[in-house]
């Protein structure tokens, strides 16, 4: 597997520090507002990251923090009465659903940077031990001067950090230095060997990496416009904290969901939120809008690429579901000729045409993990299913397709689906499905209702026929 390093830019085989596990952290969301599309885009983006790399066997643990304290939270707060902690909960919240919502759910831990003031507070203490850091009346500064590789990451020089918003503060000793800590008496603050206040945002995400992963891990990820001077500052801090390089062994970077051109940013007000978009559009549409383009790659948001995205992904309906009629037709054909009345000349051409049907079949799970192992090529990934669709199709309005056949087919789409996080094996189901569910619940009702009147020995022989077929029902 290749992946894009941002600090090495280039394609590199992917090796984590220990055989088969990965540790994947990105930046989580500063939850002041409602999350819109160009979140989105960065955490759908790492959720199929996360996806491929357990499908490529790797065992993934996968953090992601929660800036819930921040000017901007506070700010908010202010604006609108609220408490900026009851604030940062409430967006949180609302984050966490826009996720469920989306499918983005590989995530094992979300931490809270309120719920690691100590390790923050830790992690200063170490970089002032060590001369990386140095107090002045208003709070504790990293010394950029004693790290001269920042800017690796970037490409940049620390000179450009002053276009950025850097605390001003008279007393610091190099303008560019950056706030760890900030000196606070305006609730919400922390106790600190420094007095009341309030962490910096760079460090809240070593301090969580850390405690989680240790100095040194695989995989960090985030949006492009976090590499400068986040991405640095974070790569400065640990290393310096720490004394072991490198903090990261690839950082990967998701381009911008734009607009016309530019950034999708609650600051531009050119934004739709998640909850926007799925009135309108199913989050299997908005995933497979986001996959067509390569995740560094911008992209560019408009309601007719979204339309064709619809139109693309029906057709990957369309074939699920006639593969699921062709299964069910052999399932449930009663008056299926004997073997041996059938044409020995049928037999023969079908055998041809299932071999052929398998060898596509092969062929394109093949380049399909060929295409995600290239630095997860998703759009490559996704134009091979649609050659794959259209030669199947062909195959199957000709011959009839063995059931083996057809299940291989259905499997593969079952594991795409996986893969990608599309629903295609699970969408709405036929009206006679459907009715096989309404009647499984009546019967479970049933059963219910013969437990409440202690007939014991009916509603066991339920179980038990239920059981028979595959559908398990445990009494709690
Ligand atoms: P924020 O809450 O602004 O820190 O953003 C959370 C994540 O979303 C970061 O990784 C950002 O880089 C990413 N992000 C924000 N806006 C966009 C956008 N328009 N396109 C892609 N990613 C974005």
């Amino acid at each position: 597997m290749k992946i894009y390093n941002t600090l090495t830019r280039s394609k590199e085989t992917f090796k984590p520090m220990k055989e088969n596990v990965v540790k994947l952290f990105v930046c989580g969301p500063t939850v002041y507002d409602n999350s819109h599309i160009g979140h989105a885009r960065t955490y759908i983006s790492f959720d199929i990251i996360a996806r491929y790399l357990k499908y490529r066997g790797f065992s993934v643990f996968y953090l992601q923090n929660i800036t819930d304290i921040d000017d901007k939270i506070i700010k908010r707060a202010v604006s609108t009465g609220k408490d900026p902690m009851d604030l940062a909960r409430e967006f949180e919240a609302k984050y966490l659903q826009d996720m469920k919502t989306l499918g983005v759910e590989n995530v094992n831990f979300y931490a809270r940077a309120t719920e690691h003031i100590k390790e923050i507070i830790l992690q200063i203490e170490t970089l002032l031990e060590a001369g990386f850091a140095y107090e002045t009346d208003n709070g504790v500064y990293f010394d950029i001067s004693q790290y001269p590789d920042f800017g690796k990451l970037s490409n940049r020089k620390i000179e450009d950090l002053k276009v950025h918003r850097i605390s001003p503060d008279s007393n610091k000793k190099n303008p560019e230095d950056f706030a760890l800590w900030k000196k606070k008496n305006d609730p919400p603050t922390w106790d600190s060997p420094w007095g009341t206040g309030r962490p910096g945002w760079h460090i809240e995400d070593t301090a969580i990496t850390e405690e989680y992963f240790g100095p040194q891990y695989d995989i960090h990820g985030g949006g492009l416009d976090l590499i400068f001077p986040h991405h640095e500052a974070e790569i400065a801090q640990m290393e310096s904290a720490s004394g072991q390089k490198p903090m990261v062994r690839y950082w990967m970077h998701t381009g911008f969901l734009n607009v016309k051109g530019e950034k999708m940013s609650k600051s531009l007000g050119n934004f739709i939120t998640i909850k926007e978009l799925l009135t309108n559009y199913s989050p299997d549409v908005f995933r497979f809008f986001v996959l067509s383009t390569h995740y560094r790659s911008p992209i560019d948001f408009s309601q007719e690429i979204l339309e064709q995205s619809q139109n693309s992904l029906n057709r990957v309906y369309k074939f699920c579901e006639t593969i699921d009629e062709l299964l069910n037709v052999e399932n449930f054909t009663v008056d299926e000729p004997a073997p041996e009345e059938s044409s020995p000349h049928k037999n023969l051409l079908e055998t041809v045409e299932n071999q052929e049907l398998d060898r596509l079949l092969k062929e394109t799970k093949l380049k399909f993990q060929k295409a995600m192992d290239n630095d997860f090529n998703t759009p490559s990934a996704l134009s091979l299913v649609f050659d794959y669709i259209r030669s199947t199709n062909q195959i199957i309005r000709q011959d009839e397709i063995s059931q083996k056949s057809l299940q291989n087919i259905k499997f593969f789409f079952n594991e795409i689906s996986d893969i990608l996080g599309f629903t295609f094996s699970s969408q709405p189901k036929k009206s006679k499905d459907h009715r096989e569910e309404v009647l499984v619940d009546f019967i479970i009702d049933i059963r219910k209702k013969l437990r409440e009147k202690k007939d014991w020995e009916l509603s066991d022989e339920i179980r038990s026929r239920l059981n028979d077929l595959d559908i398990i029902l445990e009494d709690k």
